[in-house]
């Protein structure tokens, strides 16, 4: 028997299949389309796996409700907006399903299979355009009491004073978010204007001394963030990715120096760099799947 990983993302979807044992049985990736043209191709990529398919679960890059599957905004796939994508997907493929927050699959699968293999406690940074943060606990997501925990992109550590878009100054994501590293090039007096991380980046690599100021400043408050993330979660491990942890020399390496350098009571993990690359979200929702099947079967036999 084998569980279907779908990763919906904005411009390509990425369909998986793994067996009982989680190892990868075949792997597809078709471009996004609309629900039912979505429907049609796991259709098709079930009816051409090697064992039957049981259930599935699909990401969703944006806001979910957990308690039923339906998406409140996303901004790449708004058709999904209000809309339950597991249910119909359900309908149509004549099988269980759920949805799964495209970062919270990704921090599962690395946790799982990832650079957390084996550890069961991992708490999970990554750096895009936005900074994501999940806390993996034996497996699956540690959400907190109201959804809110590992907004660890909110947690202001900067010095910038820099106004976030949640209303607070100076969050990690103002310092290391993608654009916003290409923002704070630009207000150290960059001649490029719309850069993003890898154009400052590069730009450093060059010896530009206003991008290396400006990723030293991101490195520093990532260390911040690594000392709270201990300071409050105390996880066995950190694992760093994201399109920014991919210039591991600028970002996540200094800042774990300037953690060690900065801990006073704080006992620090290690830190490592994730290793599932853009595989990560569907393998993380096809483990999802995986459950959703054990624990169908779990209440099968209690019942
Ligand atoms: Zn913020």
């Amino acid at each position: 028997m084998s569980a279907l990983g779908i990763d919906y993302g904005g411009t390509h979807t990425k369909l998986l299949l793994v067996d009982d044992g989680g190892a990868v049985l075949a792997r597809e990736t078709v471009p996004t389309g609309t629900l039912a043209e979505l429907g049609g191709a796991a259709g098709r990529f079930i009816d051409a796996s090697p064992t039957p398919v049981r259930s599935f679960a699909v990401t969703v890059a944006g806001t979910l409700d957990p308690s039923n599957g339906v998406v409140g905004r996303s901004a790449n796939l708004p058709w999904l907006n209000g809309v339950a994508p597991a249910e119909l997907l359900s309908e149509q493929l004549a099988m269980p399903g759920v949805a799964v927050q495209d970062g919270e699959a990704g921090a599962i699968a690395e946790a799982r299979f990832g650079a957390g293999r084996g550890s069961g406690d991992v708490f999970v940074i990554v750096l895009g355009t936005g900074i994501a943060g999940a806390h993996v606990l034996k497996g699956s997501v540690h959400r907190g009491a109201h959804g809110g925990a590992g907004e660890i992109g909110h947690v202001p550590v900067a010095d910038n004073g820099v106004r976030c878009s949640c209303g607070q100054r100076g969050c990690l994501e103002t310092a290391i978010g993608g654009q916003q590293l290409g923002l704070r090039w630009s207000e150290r007096g960059a001649e490029r204007q719309d850069s993003n991380a890898r154009d400052v980046v590069e730009a450093a690599d060059a010896g530009d001394e206003a991008a290396v100021a400006v990723l030293d400043d991101a490195a520093r408050a990532l260390g911040r963030a690594i000392l709270n993330v201990s300071a409050v979660v105390d996880p066995a491990l950190i694992v760093v990715g994201g399109g920014v942890a991919r210039s591991p020399e600028w970002t996540v390496e200094p800042a774990v120096a300037h953690a060690r350098t900065e801990a006073t009571f704080h006992v620090l993990p290690e830190v490592k760099l994730a290793s599932l690359g853009v595989w990560a979200g569907a393998r993380g929702a096809a483990a999802v799947a995986a459950d959703v099947l054990a624990r169908a079967g779990a209440a099968v036999n209690r019942g």
